[in-house]
């Protein structure tokens, strides 16, 4: 599904003279290539303010935190994710509302948000599925209308772009009130190892989240809030920061073979490509995701497996049928396009190694499977 070797060779210099840095200054833990990397991104996105941390999921619990919501709680979120979005919610106590999907671009349905809200919402969670934002525009506009917080989960979608009615265009984690993301490996900005970050614009809400990554301490050894150990560490943030510069290319990479998967299955029968919201830097494309219709989805999968072709159901099973989410308080007719989804879906490799020759393979694979 990804190829990271063919990217590590790409820049194998540079990284590892950057990792090399780090060993020979043994600044492991908050070193200057953290706050360095901080520094870039703050002003790759164009956000007032990152704060790393250990993983897109402590990002999100950590997010959550700095906002001060309480047990009982209701937040709305996305019923087709991955997990760490609905479990970092329940870890804490909250009140995980899972709400359906729309059926072109994956994301968070406007319309079940708006039924899903009642005098406990305090927070929704749009995920950037894929690779390409929720209609952030509404979003913003239903959390100011009933005085809720919107946490982005970036995890997937970091350096896509929105753009709001008024032509103004803003970085996928910029627009909530607070956002999160993840470096691990596979996604579009990936180090090597484990990795997150959270973004905002809010100075107060900034200097509560570094209190709270650092076991709540704002002056050494005076905790004045419960927080936790949640660290990047120097050496990945060595390999991000040399990463970064490449991202947009990486991301290009990804458009472009996105492109010609689309271009292959665009007149194939029973195949939908995946929507494409916005302009053309709208997607980076974290996932490639087509959905089948009268085809044998499962055999599919088994057919490229046996060509040694990588594939993948993300997600096989809607969160609100996982057995550590499911609430009596879920109707079944509340989940139309999620319970479809997890049935028609199947993701194809996508990275920024990929070549025409391989894409071509691929598609021609599956074609041929469709066409019997
Ligand atoms: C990967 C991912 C996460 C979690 O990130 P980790 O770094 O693996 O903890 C959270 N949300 C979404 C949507 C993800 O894809």
């Amino acid at each position: 599904m990804v190829d990271l070797k063919g990217q590590y060779d790409e820049i194998k210099d540079l990284v590892n003279t950057s990792i090399l840095e780090v060993l020979e200054t043994t600044a492991y833990i908050n070193g200057p290539k953290v706050h360095q990397f901080q520094k870039n991104l703050e002003h790759y996105l164009g956000v007032k303010h990152v704060i790393p941390c250990a993983n897109g999921t402590d990002a999100l619990q950590i997010a959550m935190m700095g906002l001060g919501l309480k047990p009982g709680d209701e937040v709305i979120t996305a019923d087709f994710t991955f997990a760490a979005t609905v479990e970092v919610i329940a870890l804490l106590q909250l009140t995980p509302v899972l709400v359906d999907v729309n059926p072109d671009d994956f994301n968070i349905s406007i319309e079940a948000i708006k039924k899903a809200i009642t005098p406990k919402t305090k927070a929704i969670v749009p995920v950037h599925l894929f690779g390409q934002c929720a209609n952030m525009e509404a979003i913003m506009e239903i959390a100011e209308a009933h005085n809720l917080f919107v946490i982005e989960d970036n995890a997937q979608a970091i350096g896509a772009t929105y753009t709001f009615k008024n032509g103004k265009k803003a970085q996928a984690g910029t627009m909530g009130h607070v956002a999160s993301t993840s470096f691990f490996p596979s996604k579009n900005l990936g180090c090597y190892g484990d990795g997150g970050a959270i973004f905002t614009n809010d100075d107060a809400l900034a200097h509560t989240i570094r209190g709270i990554v650092n076991h709540g301490m704002y002056e050494r050894y005076h905790h004045d809030v419960v927080g936790v150990n949640s660290r990047l560490d120097s050496v990945q943030a060595a390999v991000l920061d040399t990463k970064l510069p490449h991202l947009d290319t990486y991301n290009n990479k990804r458009r472009a073979a996105a492109t010609q998967y689309d271009e292959a299955f665009k007149n194939i029968e029973g195949i939908t490509i995946p929507h494409r919201n916005g302009d053309g830097d709208s997607h980076v494309f974290h996932q490639y995701t087509l959905q089948v219709k009268g085809i044998d989805r499962d055999g599919l999968v088994k057919h490229l497996n046996e060509k040694a072709i990588p594939c993948g159901v993300y997600y096989p099973i809607p969160l609100h049928k996982q057995k550590a989410y499911v609430d009596s308080r879920y109707n079944e007719a509340d989940f139309p396009v999620t319970n479809q989804l997890v049935k028609d879906v199947i993701s194809l490799p996508m990275h920024t190694e990929l070549d025409a020759e391989q894409i071509e393979f691929i598609t021609s694979t599956i074609i041929k499977f469709i066409n019997g």
